[in-house]
């Protein structure tokens, strides 16, 4: 079950606010209003139950929260290093999620994601499932707070989305630069080059699937599967290059 605090949930609730005229009021007969009896007001029912209340009330429930969820306008500041001029979104179409997360610590935390206006209602029905199945995520900050750099991200196991920046090993935009990709637990799930090879020392184990460990993504799994139901693709079934850490809408 997904939760969704109140917030920007659509491009529409984030824009100017549109009045609507209000209803021209049907105006009944003066004395058919003044004929009408008031009802007298009903008397307080009893309480259902003689019971006194007990001397201690029920034990506040224990448990971690549930799954709660925010999309609001990201603001520019937020961007610093992973925005720029001539970047293909503008940052108006870009929305900051705001979730909790279950960490590699067994606890809930709050995350933060930036994504495009139009995966923003995926991105939090799907990382609504994981909170649910209780699947850990190590980190969830924004990629500005390493600098934009996608390398120290990953090198922290870091899951983000948006970044401003050309696909690995191309140079045409990463479907990250238009904030319609995520990398998730990057640490156990790496990205392979053709040849096997792993840029991250600290993700070489994690190098073949399936493996069985905590937040790792395997072929055919719930997690990706959660995805595949949204539309979104897992880059751990490319061919050559395997991206096991990478969804995103288009496939690309
Ligand atoms: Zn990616």
């Amino acid at each position: 079950m997904l939760a969704v605090s109140a917030g920007c949930l659509f491009a529409a609730a984030c824009g100017p606010a549109t009045s609507h005229p209000a209803p021209p009021a049907t105006a009944a007969p003066a004395s058919a209003t003044a004929s009408s009896p008031v009802p007298p007001p009903s008397p307080t029912p009893p309480t259902g139950s003689a019971t006194p209340e007990p001397a201690t009330a029920t034990p506040a429930p224990t448990g971690p929260p549930k799954f709660s969820a925010t999309i609001s306008r990201v603001a520019r500041d937020r961007l610093k290093y992973s925005w720029r001029p001539g970047c293909p979104v503008p940052v108006r179409d870009l929305r900051l999620v705001t979730m909790t997360y279950w960490g590699f610590d067994d606890k809930p935390h709050t995350g933060e994601l930036v994504v495009h206006r139009d995966a923003a209602q995926d991105i939090v029905s799907i990382f609504g499932r994981l909170y649910d199945w209780r699947w850990p995520i190590h980190k969830m900050e924004l990629v500005d707070v390493y600098k934009g750099s996608d390398f120290e991200s990953i090198d922290a196991d870091n899951t983000s989305a948006f970044n401003c920046r050309p696909a690995t090993g191309s140079s045409s935009w990463s479907q990250h630069a238009y904030g319609r990709a995520i990398d998730i637990n990057p640490r156990e799930n790496p990205y392979v080059s053709s040849d096997g090879s792993v840029a991250h020392a600290n993700a070489r184990k994690f190098a073949r699937r399936p493996v069985k460990a905590p937040g790792v993504i395997n072929p055919d799994d719930r997690v990706v599967r959660a995805f595949e139901r949204a539309g979104w693709e897992w880059g751990g079934y490319w061919s050559g290059i395997k991206d096991y850490q990478h969804f995103s809408k288009s496939g690309g």
